[in-house]
């Protein structure tokens, strides 16, 4: 028997999707919409999905030979900061879920590892892992407020929006300072 390191999966978990009631027959499918509140941790450290925002799965699960392929899409609100000028973000994303779970004791699941395939447990799947991996991949590493964000003056750290044209730091030699100083003395 191949070694299932698995969890036991709750199947009242919102990220838990059951098959009981698609035939294994290949060919055979069954939607699945729903609306779940989004797991924590759901993105990366400038952009992610808000804990408990609503996630709305929009997937198809259909029977193959070897198991069942999970396939469609999640949507959610993002909320996160600018790479640039760290100015909030709020935005949304739609990712591709396309994944296949193996059957158990099926040639799949013999031939291969659990992370290149996902697996059955019973009549379970879980979402989670493939749903964490697509959100990772459609977010930015680098989010901006707009696509021509000019970030912040890196002397005084205020944004170049707010800051007048032509705006700089002058580099003021002490040596022309002490000048400048006896200038006014003198006067
Ligand atoms: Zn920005
Ligand atoms: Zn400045």
């Amino acid at each position: 028997m191949p070694n299932h390191s698995q969890t036991h999966l709750d199947p009242r978990s919102p990220l838990v999707l059951d098959t009981r009631e698609l035939p294994r027959r290949p060919g055979a499918m069954r939607t699945v919409r729903r609306v779940v509140p989004a797991p924590a941790d759901l993105g990366l450290e400038l952009i992610r999905v808000p804990d408990g925002a609503d996630l709305t799965l929009d997937l198809r699960m259909e029977s193959v030979s070897e198991g069942v392929l999970v396939s469609g899409t999640a949507s959610a609100p993002t909320a996160g900061e600018c790479g640039r000028c760290l100015r909030p973000i709020s935005d949304s994303v739609v990712v591709p879920i396309q994944e296949l779970y193996a059957y158990e004791h099926s040639t799949t699941d013999e031939t291969t590892d659990e992370d290149e395939v996902g697996r059955l447990q019973g009549d379970l799947v879980d979402l989670e892992p493939a749903l964490r991996d697509a959100v990772v991949l459609a977010l930015p590493v680098t989010p901006l407020c707009r696509d021509d964000c000019p970030g912040l003056c890196p002397e005084c750290g205020v944004h170049w929006d707010e800051l007048p044209a032509g705006h700089s730091h002058e580099q003021v030699d002490p040596r022309w300072a002490a000048l400048t100083q006896l200038h006014q003395k003198e006067e």
